[in-house]
């Protein structure tokens, strides 16, 4: 069927298909790049944003890169990771084919006429049976958003299904639920210049220096001579080279930042103009009166009088704060109410809205912000909320979608999504350029949920994920470099990503991909207008008019190109209707290369004012006993790993910049009590699995405490399952563990 189907389609996607079988993946570098000796691309792993210069042959195909000069983000820097960004094209495990697993259990090679019958078949079936709650995508923050929104409005709009989540649930949902809440929308206020503009900067479960390195290099040329203080659990490398190190105890961070607003209220050190601008303080004020700093040092293992001086470090009348958090605060069992806490200091202080200054979230992956806007699953597509009427009837006029097929809720969370596939409520997956069979918390759970699937389709570069191998049916995807498209980094800077490679075989891009999907699902009419990356950015620029994120005012990938980037928002026409949207920019006006939001106290909330929200301190869900003695904590590992390995462990570069194999630190003390020596291999086991690690001994870690880096598949067989009841996020970072013999 699918085969006479794209025989009979016209436009060039389906021409590509059946003529020019040497075109599959984008296969052509558009011709107009061909002259040039150079293009641009932002870098496709983390949400910095680094701008690459990817130099071309005569062929347009890249042959290098190095990082761009004079770049709003990098300044001509690069991590490893960047300047061997093209090393994973190569690989020998791309998928260059559909595969199909057989009678005998064998994934073997199809085509893509059999691959799409087979996938609408199935998926359609599967909805007939059980209905529209049946079947759910897990999706990624790494792909263009473009890409995003075609995936989240396909399945939601087109195929009729309801469910559907991204990976960015496991790296930053607690950040888009803290300023959802405090600010009325998800709005990281900050731009990158304020961490160069600071007199003070706090980070907060961050190892920026390997895991945003560029970021940290921005640190490095602040000329105010920053203090620089560090509230982690480790001694990582960024605490060991700051002013100040809190080496709290894991998950002391709640009561530490009630204890800090108890002084800094206590002693009148706030910014009454910025007060007047929230609501929520009366109570938090009382609220906090029960955080004395010596009620708190137990729990926080800071002494009182560490607690008193960082109080006043921070309130300092005249000084520029800035506060920065990463996965040590999202990636926790009250990461909302801990982010909040960071916001609702910032609020006291007025330390929002103006340089050097903010509660700043950086976002983890290369487009986790492209993500939290358009990927149709927490909020609905253009930073619009599905439970609200207007905004559902405005995506529906201005996409040509039946108001009915616009649900009305969002999605369920990710760890919803599997616990009802664990149930057999939910009885298809498709996976999108996400691995989590082994980066999704507790992942041995996993493999029992995999026997529950009727079916199981993962699309990705790489055939040989942990996901791939136990697919049902895989659909070969091209990657970053083989397509175009835009991300967005943690600053809110919208930019493009270009095509300097072919793609291998009959590779897709997860655009094309898409397409052939809604045109043999039959909802192809709906997405007449999304032909190819650039026609869906105009159609979802228009999308956000009138919204905080509203982007109106770009006129295209070459604008973008023109201005280095461009922040949201950037809107145009009406001022007044775009109102919260645009004042920080006149309408048509070139924007200032850096901007940050709320430089006018007024917030996206209904009153304009921002919320202070707080809570008590919830126990960690998963203490150390006398079964499991030690406190498991897990983390990013060096600058030349990327989460799961996937690409970053194609490079046999960067493979030479960091252990092959699982390493676990531990404590001298701890090391001498267990009788363990360097580099002996040690069993970890929780109640949820075990893994083989070699021992690093060092005082990075504290007493009782374990540290394993991330990127090895074993890791997350340990992890507990708990999460954020706001937010959804799972808490990696601590639960508990034992050395057994
Ligand atoms: S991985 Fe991040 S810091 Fe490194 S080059 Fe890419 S964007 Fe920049």
């Amino acid at each position: 069927m699918i085969k006479t189907f794209l025989k009979q389609q016209s436009g060039p996607m389906t021409e590509e298909l059946v003529q020019e079988p040497g075109a599959f993946g984008l296969g052509k570098v558009p011709r107009r790049l061909r002259p040039a000796a150079t293009t641009t691309s932002i870098c496709g792993y983390c949400a910095t944003g680094c701008q690459l210069k990817l130099h071309l042959d005569d062929d347009g195909q890249a042959i290098n890169l190095s990082p761009q000069a004079g770049y709003p983000v990098n300044l001509g820097m690069a991590c490893p990771k960047g300047w061997q960004a093209l090393d994973p094209l190569e690989a020998d495990d791309r998928g260059t084919t559909p595969l199909l697993r057989d009678a005998d259990g064998r994934l073997r090679p199809t085509d893509w006429g059999t691959a799409l019958d087979t996938f609408v078949d199935r998926f359609r079936a599967i909805r007939q049976e059980h209905g529209p709650d049946s079947a759910a995508f897990l999706s990624t923050g790494q792909i263009p958003f473009e890409e995003m929104a075609f995936l989240g409005c396909l399945w939601k709009f087109g195929m009729g299904f309801r469910h559907g989540d991204a990976n960015t649930r496991q790296c930053m949902a607690t950040a888009v639920t803290a300023y959802k809440q405090s600010f009325g929308f998800d709005a990281p206020p900050y731009t990158y210049a304020d961490l160069e503009e600071s007199d003070v900067i706090v980070l907060v479960g961050s190892n920026l220096c390997i895991a945003h390195p560029i970021l940290w290099q921005r640190i490095m040329r602040n000329p105010r001579d920053p203090r620089i203080i560090v509230i982690d659990p480790r001694a990582t490398e960024t605490a060991q080279a700051a002013t100040q190190h809190l080496q709290l105890r894991p998950k002391g961070d709640l009561p530490l930042y009630h204890a800090l607003a108890h002084c800094i209220l206590r002693d009148g050190r706030i910014d009454r103009g910025s007060i007047e601008r929230t609501e929520g303080f009366e109570e938090f004020a009382g609220f906090v009166k029960d955080y004395p700093p010596e009620s708190v040092a137990e729990a926080t293992g800071i002494p009182a009088e560490t607690i008193e001086e960082l109080a006043r470090t921070v309130s300092e009348p005249g000084k520029r704060v800035s506060w920065w958090w990463t996965m040590g605060v999202n990636q926790s069992h009250e990461g909302v109410r801990t982010a909040q806490a960071i916001i609702n200091l910032c609020l006291v202080t007025g330390n929002l809205g103006k340089p050097g200054t903010g509660p700043n979230s950086i976002t983890g992956q290369c487009n986790a912000m492209g993500s939290r806007l358009f990927s149709n699953t927490t909020s609905l597509v253009g930073g619009h909320d599905f439970a609200n009427d207007e905004h559902r009837a405005k995506v529906s006029e201005m996409l040509g979608v039946p108001l009915e097929r616009i649900p009305t809720q969002p999605t369920i969370a990710y760890d919803e999504i599997l616990r009802a596939a664990e149930q057999g409520r939910i009885k298809a997956l498709w996976i999108v350029a996400t691995n989590p069979f082994h980066s999704w918390i507790d992942s041995g759970r996993l493999e029992a949920l995999r026997d529950k699937l009727d079916f199981l389709v993962v699309q990705d570069m790489y055939h040989s994920t942990e996901s791939a191998r136990v697919a049902d049916l895989f659909l070969p995807a091209a990657g970053w470099g083989e397509k175009s498209g835009c991300f967005i980094n943690s600053e809110r800077r919208i930019a493009p990503i270009r095509p300097v490679r072919r793609a291998p075989g009959q590779t897709l891009s997860d655009f094309r991909i898409f397409r052939l999907i809604a045109n043999a699902w039959g909802c192809g009419e709906m997405f007449a207008g999304w032909t190819d990356p650039e026609a869906a950015f105009r159609i979802l620029r228009d999308l956000t008019a009138g919204r905080p994120c509203d982007i109106t005012g770009i006129e295209g990938y070459d604008h973008l190109d023109r201005e280095g980037g461009i922040q949201w928002p950037l809107g145009k026409a009406d001022p007044q209707a775009l109102k919260a949207a645009s004042r920080t920019v006149e309408a048509g006006s070139k924007p200032a290369l850096h901007r940050r939001l709320f430089d006018d106290g007024e917030y996206y909330t209904p009153s304009g004012k921002a919320r202070i929200l707080f809570s008590p301190p919830a126990r960690m869900p998963e203490e150390p006993d006398d079964e499991y003695p030690l406190l498991l904590l897990t983390g990013r590992g060096t600058s030349s790993q990327w989460h799961t390995q996937t690409r970053t462990g194609k490079s046999d570069i960067l493979g030479k910049l960091y252990p092959s194999g699982a390493y676990v630190e531990i404590h001298p003390r701890d090391a001498r009590r267990l009788g363990v020596v360097a580099n002996q291999l040690l069993t970890i086991r929780s109640r949820r699995g075990e893994m083989v690690a070699t021992a690093y001994i060092a005082p990075t870690v504290q007493p009782g405490q374990l540290f394993l880096p991330m990127h090895y598949a074993e890791v997350n067989q340990l992890t507990h399952p708990s999460f954020d009841p706001h937010s959804r996020q799972p808490n990696y970072k601590a639960c508990a563990v034992a050395i057994v013999a």
